[in-house]
């Protein structure tokens, strides 16, 4: 990374010695120009030409304003027919979890065998030798009850240790080597029979392939080795295909490699090292009483304090998800006899207590909480906990957010809440439908109401919670970008649109996913839009997203990614 004081050394020093040329001093290191760019910035929305010198934007505005910026050394960029925008930054997602499994081959996308077929063959291709591999995101829906076959992967691998998670975790499939080399054969006990057990054939008690919940857990430990070190491979080898997506800054909301102690440890050496392309607000798992968990996250913004990493919030948990009946509702599960509303995972009064003592130490709070009740209830909390402080301005922010009464929507805007979505669940995609059976089709149509929200005067961010998610699992942006505007899976042009009325366009999702994700993480005055004086991160890419068909927008190509001024994919 550029050092902004010895950028101002050498000023000085030209100064000192009688600098009389303008250009000198003022020459950008980057121009772009000759197309269009979206700043985010309300003030100042569309531009022709920005300047970078050092790590901070110094121009924002048309060819003729930019041109005195261009020195010797400046490099020029022309936009072109792409579009230059501030970079992305995710509001929830979970690094380490998601670049454990991620080998560049999205599984989660392919929603038929043939196309999962050839997603496999390119993980073969990908991974030559014979060494164990491991992947995850497979769709259950392809197969039958019983689950994939190990046979099925022997085909494609041979006799290899294959090892790949489903998109919800809650299933492994395996190759035939790897059942064999983890013992498991028709004799071996089920760990927990009913719940975490191998599929079988009837007759024979063989194993099939598929293993559910912590069935085949031994397999994946001692050929996926989950320590320190194997995280900070997996993440570092995915670093270039966040830049590659235009990634430059993520919240993580549940960080674990595999403590959260090593999380913060690998991202704070790879920031220092330089290696670290993208910026990172953390994240303090509530796991401890709140005072504990209050002096946690002091200790951690001491030690873990630069420009490119340091604690954001603590993460809290009001309700769980509705595939498990434990997403919190305002009206009772449609498939229960009885009134099941689920359950909160936390009282509100203890949710009020934890989030005043956060409060009072003025420090920002990120709840999860999926069903109405649970998003009502975290409204709640934070309402009194905002009148028992006095303090309104400590940032909040309640994420995923499927259900939300009308009545709750304008309570965001007036708490000064934060409304995060993973929008690339608001398609009406298999889980649509599996989903809806429990809590009813009405609610699911109406899941998400992101328009709605921004309407009101909240601030609403996207993040791609990767790897969770009951369909498509993805980090890529253009692909939330593209579901936002089309409320359809990215591409899939001839599925039925859901609930049309909370689609945003493309700007309100670009900004979705740079300005307020910069609100959300306190970062307005340094992130988030291409304004002069901010952080030079910004995205160069191929198309200019207002002038292609909106489902061309996942597949737009990220031509550049820059992050403090340093250009870190592209050329
Ligand atoms: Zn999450």
């Amino acid at each position: 990374m550029r050092s902004p004081l010895l950028a101002l050394f050498v000023c000085v020093n030209v100064m000192l010695v009688g600098c009389s040329s303008k250009s000198i001093t003022e020459a950008a290191d980057l121009v772009f120009q000759g197309g269009a760019v979206f700043t985010s910035d309300p003030e100042n929305p569309t531009a022709s030409a920005v300047a970078i010198r050092g790590d901070r934007i110094v121009y924002v505005g048309n060819e003729s304003g930019v041109a005195s910026f261009i020195g010797d050394n400046t490099r020029q960029i022309t936009i072109g027919d792409g579009l230059l925008i501030s970079g992305f930054m995710d509001s929830h997602t979970h690094v380490f979890n998601g670049s454990f499994s991620d080998v560049g081959v999205n599984l989660s996308l392919a929603d038929t065998r043939e196309k999962l077929q050839s997603a496999l063959e390119a993980i073969r291709d990908a991974n030559p030798g014979n060494g164990p591999i491991y992947a995850r995101g497979w769709q259950n829906h392809l197969f039958p009850k019983t689950g994939p076959l190990a046979r099925e992967l022997d085909t494609i691998f041979g006799d290899r240790v294959v090892i790949l998670g489903s998109v919800d975790g809650h299933s492994r499939w395996f190759s035939s080597r790897a059942l064999r080399e983890g013992g498991v054969d028709a004799g071996y006990p089920d760990p927990q029979p009913g719940i975490s057990f191998f599929e079988r054939d009837p007759l024979s008690n063989e194993p099939l392939g598929t293993g559910r919940e912590k069935a085949g857990q031994h397999i994946q430990a001692a050929f996926v080795p989950g320590d320190k070190m194997a995280y900070e491979r997996r993440f570092s080898d995915w670093l270039p295909r966040a830049a590659a997506a235009g990634l430059t800054g993520v919240f993580d909301a549940w960080a674990g490699a595999p403590t959260e102690q090593d999380a913060y440890a690998i991202w704070q050496a790879l920031g220092e090292s330089g290696e670290l392309t993208l910026r990172i607000f953390g994240s303090v798992r509530e796991v401890d009483s709140a005072d504990v968990i209050a002096s946690r996250f002091k200790a951690f913004s001491e030690t873990y304090a630069s420009d490119m990493v340091r604690p954001e919030a603590i993460k809290l948990a009001a309700d769980g998800v509705p595939e498990g009946h434990t997403a919190f509702l305002l009206t009772p599960y449609v498939d229960s006899t009885n009134e099941d509303f689920g359950q909160p995972m936390i009282s509100k009064a203890d949710l009020t207590a934890n989030i005043t003592t956060y409060f009072s130490h003025n420090i920002p709070v990120h709840i999860h909480a999926i069903g109405g009740a649970a998003v009502r209830m975290s409204l709640d909390a934070i309402e009194a906990a905002r009148n028992e402080t006095g303090n309104q301005a400590v940032r909040a922010t309640i994420a995923h957010m499927d259900f939300v009464h009308p009545d709750d929507i304008p309570r965001f805007a007036a708490l000064n809440v934060t409304a995060q979505t993973s929008i690339q669940w608001a398609a009406r995609d298999p889980s649509y439908f599996n989903i809806g059976s429990f809590v009813g089709m009405d609610k699911v149509e109406n899941a998400y109401p992101v328009r709605s929200i921004m309407q009101s005067g909240a601030n609403q961010s996207f993040g791609a919670d990767w790897p969770a998610s009951a369909y498509l699992s993805t980090y890529k942006p253009l692909e939330l970008i593209e579901a936002a505007v089309t409320r359809r899976l990215p591409g899939e042009l001839a599925m039925p649109v859901r609930n049309a009325d909370q689609a945003v366009s493309v700007g309100e999702a670009i900004i979705a996913m740079t300005r307020n994700t910069a609100i959300q993480v306190g970062e307005l005055d340094t992130l988030g839009s291409i304004s002069v004086g901010k952080l030079a991160d910004v995205v160069l890419l191929e198309s200019n997203l207002f002038d292609i068909p909106a489902d061309n927008i996942h597949s737009t190509t990220i031509t550049m990614t820059v992050v403090n001024g340093d250009i870190v994919h592209g050329q």
